[in-house]
Parts: structure tokens; C-alpha cells; sequence
């Protein structure tokens, strides 16, 4: 076995067959093996079905694991890596934004260059509004200058691995899982390619603004301390600034008799202050919520059904028929 690709679908029912005829085709000439594991994150439509059916037609190639509810792409991901047999990891969307061709690609690259650990492609060009375009590069920038770690812009999860980064990525166990963190945290030697994203083929993407917003403050939250820094810091400038108020203050009362200025400065000054702790406290309590969650140690996804695969790699792949969980 050489290549095991992981394929996280949630709600994909139009587009796993098409898949699978683009990843046959395009792997059909190479010397290497490869295993396709699609990981069906819960969906509510006829994908595991599809999924099943495609286990039928070619039970040597093809796996598929199936969550109890959707546990989201990161969690897919990982079920896919502890499912993996091969000495090269893939990850792709099964939408065929990113096309099996371009994997195959990444792989023989990675075959020619044993310096390299790791093949990742870049978006050469999102093809996204300017406000999208905006907010993402404003992120790169945040959490560059946040993060101990170097996150590479527009590097997406489509990448193919050795099988010691894949264990390497394995050891996170952690429960909020951020996989653009992750990466740059095992380190490893990366290769990162251009490539230009594919329109997707059926179907319509599952992010929204607001997924997206709560995707990147976990991975600031994730993968950086620096927010608790910034509270610490407000709070070391406010009071500063309020001892030096205080002996603008004195001063004023002793030379020039003047009264301690009235209502709206305390007014303002009393709602600033309060704002800046609760600022503090939130920030505090976002990490505290993290902890709490991690620590009721809950298994990152709950499968369901299980075809050609075993989990922790110890036996060899089930009953061709699969077997229900
Ligand atoms: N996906 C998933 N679970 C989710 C959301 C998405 O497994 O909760 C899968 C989805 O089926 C697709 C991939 O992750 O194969 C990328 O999702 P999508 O195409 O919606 O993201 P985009 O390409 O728009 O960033
Ligand atoms: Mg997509």
C-alpha cells in the first residue's frame, strides 16, 4: 500500500461516484497502490448510501467510515488518519475543487524529493468576494503575528504527508482541533505548490461567515496565549494612565483650588474601565472554556458504521460485507 487518501463528505451524495471515476482515472497509470477512506461526517442525505455502494463495486480500494452526527471536517480528518494504512497520506474535499490528477502530482513530487516530508498546495487565487479576501488575509497577519508557530497563507488542507508527519499528527490528541495549526506545529519539511481551486462540482459549500469567524478564533485561541498578553497589557495602561490622572489631579487642586472634575468623567471613565474587565474576564473565560471542554476528555467523533476499515491499525480490513457497529 503506498497512498491512502482521506475523503471527509458531509452531505455529498451528487459528487462521491464522480469522485471516485476522477481518483481511479487519474491513479490508474501510476506503479503506486492507493486506498480511498471516505469519511461520512453524518450526513443527512443519500451519501453513505452512495459510499456503500461504492464499497460494493471495488472493496479493495475503497473504505468508508460513517460518524453517528456531524462532528465537522477536522474530526473526519483524524478518524481518516488513525484508518490509514499507507506509507503517504492524502487529504481532499470530495467536491472536486481539488482535483485527484493534481494529488497524483503531489505524490510523485514527493517521491522524487526525499528531502521533503510533506507536498501542500496553495490557492493561487481565491475565488472569492473582496470582503472574504480581506478578512482572511487580515487573519494571516493576526495570527502570524499571535502564534509561536509560521502559518503559510492560503495553504489549504490539500496535501499529501509521509507516514511519520501522519503519525506525528496523530499524538494531538486535543479536542478542538485546527488542522492549518496542527500542520505548522508537527513541522515537518514542507514543499507548498500553487494550484488554482476548482469550481465545485454539485452541491454547495458548508461554510458561512459566521463558521468561518468562529473557525479562526479557535485557531487563535488554539494555537496562542497572546489575547491574555493583550488583556494583561490594557489593564497595565489603564492604571498607569489612572495614576497619572491622579496627580494631574492633586496637582490641579493644590495649585489652582480647582474641583475634582464631576459626573461625565466618572460616568465614562467608570464604563471604560468596566468594559476593559469584562474584555479581560471574556478572554480569560473563552480559555477556561477550553480547558473544560478538553478535560471531559470526549471522544473527538462517534462512528457509526464501518466498511473495509479498523480502526488503530492492529487487524487486517473487516468482512468484505462490512459490519455494523
Ligand atoms: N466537510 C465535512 N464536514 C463538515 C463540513 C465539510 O466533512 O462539517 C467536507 C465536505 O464534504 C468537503 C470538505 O469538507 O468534502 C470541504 O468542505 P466545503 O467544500 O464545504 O468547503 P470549501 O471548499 O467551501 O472551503
Ligand atoms: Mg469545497
Amino acid at each position: 500500500m503506498k497512498l491512502s487518501l482521506i475523503i471527509p463528505c458531509y452531505n455529498e451524495q451528487e459528487n462521491v461516484c464522480a469522485f471516485y471515476d476522477a481518483a481511479a482515472a487519474a491513479f490508474a497509470q501510476n506503479a503506486w497502490s492507493y486506498e480511498l477512506i471516505f469519511v461520512d461526517d453524518g450526513s443527512s442525505d443519500a451519501t453513505l448510501r452512495e459510499l456503500e455502494a461504492l464499497y460494493k463495486k471495488a472493496p479493495e480500494t475503497v473504505r468508508v467510515i460513517s460518524f453517528s452526527r456531524n462532528f465537522g471536517k477536522e474530526a473526519a480528518i483524524f478518524a481518516g488518519l488513525k484508518a490509514a494504512k499507507g506509507d503517504f497520506v492524502g487529504l481532499i474535499d470530495a467536491d472536486l475543487q481539488q482535483r485527484p490528477e493534481v494529488m497524483a502530482g503531489m505524490l510523485e513530487l514527493l517521491l522524487d524529493e526525499p528531502d521533503y516530508d510533506c507536498v501542500a498546495a496553495c490557492q493561487r487565487e481565491r475565488k472569492e468576494g473582496g470582503l472574504l479576501r480581506g478578512l482572511k488575509k487580515g487573519f494571516y497577519r493576526m495570527i502570524d503575528c499571535m502564534a509561536d508557530v509560521r502559518f503559510q497563507e492560503n495553504a489549504s488542507d490539500f496535501r499529501v504527508f509521509r507516514r511519520e508527519m501522519a503519525d506525528a499528527i496523530l499524538q494531538m490528541g486535543e479536542y478542538h482541533r485546527f488542522s492549518k495549526g496542527i500542520f505548522a506545529w508537527v513541522g515537518f519539511r514542507t514543499k507548498f505548490i500553487a494550484y488554482d481551486v476548482q469550481e465545485r462540482a454539485a452541491g454547495k459549500t458548508k461554510w458561512s461567515l459566521r463558521k468561518l469567524f468562529s473557525y479562526a478564533f479557535e485557531g487563535i485561541l488554539s494555537f496562542s496565549t497572546a489575547p491574555l498578553h493583550v488583556a494583561t497589557m490594557l489593564g497595565m495602561c489603564s492604571s498607569l494612565a489612572a495614576f497619572v490622572y491622579l496627580i494631574a489631579v492633586i496637582i490641579q487642586k493644590l495649585t489652582c483650588g480647582i474641583d475634582v472634575p464631576g459626573y461625565a468623567t466618572i460616568v465614562v471613565l467608570l464604563l471604560f474601565l468596566g468594559g476593559l474587565q469584562l474584555m479581560g474576564l471574556g478572554i480569560i473565560g473563552e480559555y477556561i472554556g477550553k480547558i473544560y471542554e478538553q478535560s471531559k476528555n470526549r471522544p473527538i467523533y462517534i462512528m457509526r458504521r464501518m466498511l473495509g476499515v479498523k480502526e488503530n491499525n492492529d487487524a487486517e480490513a473487516e468482512a468484505a460485507d462490512g459490519k455494523a457497529l
